[in-house]
This record gives C-alpha cells, structure tokens and sequence, in this order.
C-alpha cells in the first residue's frame, strides 16, 4: 500500500538548509521497489551537493545510504518481495547495455545518463510536491520516510541486522572495506597504511584487517579518530599533527614502506577503483553478515542519530568535521 502523502527533506537551492516537505508518490513502474526508510546515512556527497560543489538539479531529495522494508514492488519486479529487508545502493544498472555486458554497471549507459538529471532509470520522477516533480539523488533519495528505487538498487539482506547499521553498508563501507578486499586484494600478511581515517578510511582499516594484514598503520592529524581507528584493526596509529608521518610509517616498516597505501584523507577519489568493483548484490549481504558474525565493526561508526526534521544541524556538525557518521532514524511509529 503506498501512502497518500510522505515527508522528506527536500533542498531547494544551494547554500539553502533542507525544508521537510511533504510528497506524493506517482505511481510505480514495473521495474520500481517502494521502500519505507528505516534509516539513512548523512554522507559528504550529501553535503557538497547542498554546497554546491556537486551540481545537481532542483528542487531534490538527497541521502544515498539508507535502509528500509520493500512496501511495493511494481509489475515487473522479481529481485525482492513486500517485506523483505533491503540496503540501498546508488548504482542501479539497466543489466544490458555495454557496459553492464562488460560487467562494469557502475558506468550503466542508462544510469550515467539519468542520475545527473535527478531521474530514474526511465528518465522520469516517481516524486511530487504541490503537482511539480521533484529530483532524485543519485537514484535513491534517502532523506525521507519512503523511496522509490529501481529493483537493482534495492539489496535484500538479513532481517536481523538493524537498519541504522545496515544503511551504512550503502556507501561509506562498501567504499572502504572494497578499496582494501575488492581493489587493492590486501594480501594476508601485508602491511597497509591508511591515510586519514574518517568513515572511508577507518572502513579501509578493517577491510585490510578482514584480508588478515598484519600491519595496519592508521594516520591521522585527530587523536580521537586515531583512537578509533585502533577499535577498527589498525596496529600502529601515527599522529600527522605532531610526528613526520612518512619517517613515522619507514621507522614502523623497518625502512621497507607499505604494501598498500590508501589515502581517504580529505576526499574519497582515491576510492573511485572501490566504488567500480563494488557489486552492492554481492557485496551488501556479505558485509550484513559479516557484521552479524562480528567481523565487521558498524556501531562504532554511528556518532549521532538525529530525527529527520533535524538534518540541518546533522550536515552543519559535518562541514565543522564532527563526528564519523549521524544516521537519521525513521520511526514507522511517530509516522502521521
Ligand atoms: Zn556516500
Ligand atoms: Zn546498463
């Protein structure tokens, strides 16, 4: 059953903070998955999009890592069924173009040509305010109490992973954790460093430690996030602040250096090569399970949960550097 009307945080204009609107859903096409948003994760594409770093058009729903239930799935539809648990992933594929072929989705001819555009793979919005379309974010569109995704974006995985942790797999760990498993293939016994340990980085971490490394050296110029990056599997944390992190890494390395390398600090484009191996379909129920098993670390990662009316605030703590993760939480309960 679809419902009437929904709220989300749409952005308007850049620069501008985020208005809870409230939405109408078209009706779903035979390839569409309506979900109802459990949670979704505040990424930096989120925020550079509302800044105008990333040029989007507008009015548009932002968030690209959430988790919900399959409330309605169109004709067509035969990946997932109403009820399932799924994982959203920003990289639907058409499955029959070149490049899906070629087994690359992430450059989907369909996808690379309807997301710029805030569109679904058909090129149209399933989203409405006051009868005027509204964008989709990376064909997700997130930060709201339903979505309406593509059938290839919607990842079932176990029930029993809660769904504030398993947003988290949509973005900033799969990046991470496939830079080191997927990407870089740490080898068992290898040193790696990681350069900047944020969400991406300290994902890179226990990726690297699921490869079983042996050395993992974290550097960062944040004590507190160094700290962290202990809990994750780093074996050697170097302060960028206070030490010469290159003398730092050669004395811990026996003058040999690392195997790997991986810098997240700053930006993430160093993980663009994680985000082309990433197979969210294969991937994301491999990383729910590994975290039920306790091989992967994901409440850790959660600083801040925060109800969707204050998003604002979640994105200011972020452009000051606050925090790894706030995850917005969409109560079914509190619904209107
Ligand atoms: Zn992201
Ligand atoms: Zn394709």
């Amino acid at each position: 059953m679809s419902p009437s009307t929904f709220r989300a945080a749409v952005l308007h204009e850049v620069g501008q903070p985020l208005v809870i609107e409230r939405l109408t859903l078209k009706p779903l096409g035979p390839h569409d998955v309506l979900v109802q948003l459990r949670a979704s994760g505040l990424c930096h594409t989120d925020l550079e999009v509302i800044q105008g770093q990333l040029v989007y058009p507008m009015p548009i729903v932002l968030g690209h890592e959430g988790a919900g239930l399959v409330e309605a799935v169109g004709a067509g539809v035969t990946l997932v069924r109403p009820g399932d648990h799924v994982v959203c992933s920003w990289n639907p594929s058409c499955g029959h173009c070149f490049y899906c072929d070629r087994d690359q989705p992430i450059l989907c001819e369909v996808f690379t040509r309807t997301q710029p555009r805030g569109q679904l793979l058909d090129g149209a919005s399933r989203l409405a305010l006051d009868g005027r379309p509204v964008h989709h974010f990376s064909a997700v569109s997130s930060h709201a109490e339903y979505c309406v995704v593509h059938e290839t974006s919607a990842v079932a995985v176990p029930r029993e992973i809660p769904f504030d942790r398993a947003c988290l797999l949509g973005c900033g760990v799969m990046t991470g954790v496939g830079a080191a498993t997927r990407v870089a293939r740490v080898a068992p016994g290898a040193t790696a460093v990681v350069v900047g340990v944020g969400a991406v980085g300290l994902n890179a971490i226990q990726g690297a430690r699921l490869s079983n490394a042996d050395v993992i050296i974290a550097v960062d110029v944040d004590d507190r996030k160094l700290g962290l990056a202990r809990a994750f599997g780093a074996t050697h944390t170097v302060s960028a602040a206070r030490d010469d992190a290159v003398a730092r890494v050669r004395e811990l390395t026996a003058g040999r250096g690392a195997d790997y390398v991986f810098e997240a600090a700053g930006k993430v484009e160093g993980f663009r090569l994680a985000v082309e191996a990433a197979r969210p379909r294969r991937d994301f129920p491999w990383l729910a399970r590994a975290y039920l098993d306790g091989r992967l670390k994901l409440d850790e990662l959660i600083t801040r949960r925060l109800a969707l009316a204050e998003i604002n605030d979640g994105f200011a703590q972020m452009a000051k550097g606050d925090g790894v993760r706030a995850v917005i939480l969409l109560d079914a309960e509190v619904r209107a």
